[in-house]
């Protein structure tokens, strides 16, 4: 764990990883500038957004890490991971490949990080209910045997996105304090 820890201030890490156009990029600029886009060409190339979060009384910096597109060729390089304290793993619930392809980011996470790293396993684009192809019931099932947290969310709409990052975000500070 490489929290930092200055006086009151806390710094966490964390990490957002999934397949290509799951969401990412806006689920962190929903988070950090409650702005989305509907364009997004890929990644804009800022490595993490800071965005200061009160739990219990204390001010902590949620440093969220964004992958600058590289999950496109799958080489999200250790370095990406390297002090993660929390980790969204993201599919994209109009699209099951996205979902099958969770397994393989778990693995990743894995290897890369601690089994203390506070994971979500984040349903994203719940505002697509029409064209919905993940049951809420399979994300349940998956985030349980694999001990995850999970949320749906809709960076479009706002829906569940700020919890999202919160509930991580409590979660590493019960782990750290
Ligand atoms: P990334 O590759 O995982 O970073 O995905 P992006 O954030 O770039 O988003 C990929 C595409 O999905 C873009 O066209 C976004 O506008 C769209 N998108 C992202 N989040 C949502 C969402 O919650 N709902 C809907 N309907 N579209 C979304
Ligand atoms: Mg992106």
């Amino acid at each position: 764990m490489e929290e930092e820890q200055v006086g009151e201030e806390y710094l966490f890490k964390i990490v957002v990883t999934g397949d290509s156009a799951v969401g990412k990029s806006n689920l962190l600029s929903r988070f950090a500038r409650d702005e989305f886009d509907h364009n997004s060409k890929a990644t804009i190339g800022v490595e993490f957004q800071t965005q200061v979060v009160e739990v219990d009384g204390k001010e902590i910096k949620a440093q969220v890490w964004d992958t600058a597109g590289q999950e496109r060729f799958r080489a999200v390089t250790s370095a990406y991971y390297r002090g993660a304290v929390g980790a969204l793993v993201v599919y994209d619930i109009s699209r099951n490949t996205t979902f099958v392809n969770i397994k393989r980011w778990l693995d990743e996470l894995n290897t890369h990080c601690d089994t203390t790293v506070a994971r979500m396993l984040v349903g994203n684009k719940c505002d697509l209910e029409n064209i919905r192809d993940v049951s809420v019931e399979d994300g349940k099932n998956l985030a349980e045997e694999e001990g995850l947290f999970f949320i749906e969310t809709s960076a479009l709409d706002s829906t569940n996105v700020k919890t999202a990052f919160e509930i991580v975000i409590r979660e590493i500070y019960k782990n750290v304090s």
